[in-house]
């Protein structure tokens, strides 16, 4: 081994004794980063949330910022920022849907390249554990189903989804890259679909979308077919076996998702049954590089860490549906 790839001790180890522990989670003001910042002070850590609110929203931290072990930092956290001792560094910030990581390419790639840099030297700097949101994009239009972690997957580097994709994928190689030269105590997870209440509303995403349609009485549009599959996650499902990945001593990729699978066209029947709609389905051509079939091997998850999803679809619509209702009503009569 070459002297520069040996693994160093962290020179900042000692900071993890500062109590309550300090968590730094970019992208706090996200859906899955707000219910993230949520579980943590549910679990003792002082956490400070940053978002630059491209794609978050304060509406999703309201109800934390009461609490005195709460703090939101409006940042794009691309840009160098001293964040004191921390314990823990949860790098959540990028925009998720497709339709906002179309709109906003560039900066998706910066927030999975730059932003990545700076979240991690903050761990580095305070000896702090890493824990990178990758996803299932990783493994692009996967030709191994279902897929395991060990598959390195089928991205097209130059698409429409390329700027997610590669970012994440990118974020993982860096990742990995601090954990073999400087030795830092980093987790990876490839989160798959996940929904539930502070999804917003129009960000294109399959359930929002097809809630948004069933609740006002418009055709739920179906792309292609109908045929490609995805599996869904009910995100305290995904928030508790977050928790129980940052708690573990896993440094490789661990998968994270529901592996019940469905069709789009089943999920539409699901969201008109569960919201009583009368709504038709429609046909609209597949966007490019839409992936035919999702699902995780969540062997792993089960194995190291006593995971597994707990909510099914069904169960999961209808505990989001209040969330939904009232999303959909503010989001058609704004001045209400
Ligand atoms: N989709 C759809 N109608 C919609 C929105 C999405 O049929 O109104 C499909 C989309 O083409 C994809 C799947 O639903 O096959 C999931 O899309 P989503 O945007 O939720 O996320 P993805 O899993 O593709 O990242």
């Amino acid at each position: 081994m070459r002297g520069g790839a040996r693994p160093r001790p962290c020179p900042g180890a000692r900071l993890k004794t500062i109590n309550p522990p300090r968590a730094l989670v970019t992208g706090g003001a996200g859906f899955l980063g707000s219910h993230l910042c949520q579980a943590l002070l549910g679990d003792g850590y002082h956490v400070i949330a940053a978002d630059n609110l491209l794609t978050g929203r304060l509406e999703n931290i309201a109800h934390l910022r009461n609490d005195a072990r709460f703090e939101f930092v409006e940042k794009d956290v691309c840009q160098p920022a001293e964040w004191g001792p921390l314990a823990y560094v949860f790098h959540f910030a990028s925009p998720a849907s497709p339709v906002d990581y179309a709109k906003h390419g560039i900066e998706t790639l910066r927030v999975g390249s730059y932003g990545t840099f700076e979240a991690i030297e903050a761990a580095r700097r305070s000896g702090a554990k890493f824990l990178m949101a990758s996803t299932s994009e990783c493994y692009g239009d996967p030709l191994v189903h279902p897929q395991p972690e060990t598959y390195w997957g089928n991205v097209n580097p130059i698409g429409p989804r390329s700027v997610y994709d590669e970012a994440k994928r990118f974020s993982e190689a860096v990742t990995a890259a601090y954990r073999r030269y400087h030795n830092l105590d980093t987790r990876i997870l490839r989160i798959f679909n996940t929904y539930g209440p502070r999804m917003q509303i129009r960000d294109g995403r399959v359930i929002p979308n097809f809630m948004w349609q069933a609740l006002r009485g418009e055709d739920l549009t179906v792309y292609g077919d109908g045929g490609q599959t995805r599996s869904f996650c009910y995100v305290t499902d995904e928030v508790d076996g977050i928790l129980r990945l940052a708690r573990s001593d896993e440094h490789a990729p661990v998968n994270m998702g529901n592996p019940a699978e469905f069709t789009i066209l089943e999920c539409a029947k699901k969201i008109l049954a569960v919201t009583g709609s009368r709504s038709q389905i429609v046909f609209e051509p597949l966007p490019q590089d839409d992936p035919r079939q999702r699902r995780p091997d969540i062997s792993k998850a089960r194995r190291l860490l006593g995971w597994e999803p707990k909510i099914d679809l069904e169960t999961g619509l209808k505990l989001s549906l209040d969330y939904f209702r009232k999303a959909v009503h503010e989001a058609s009569n704004p001045a209400a």
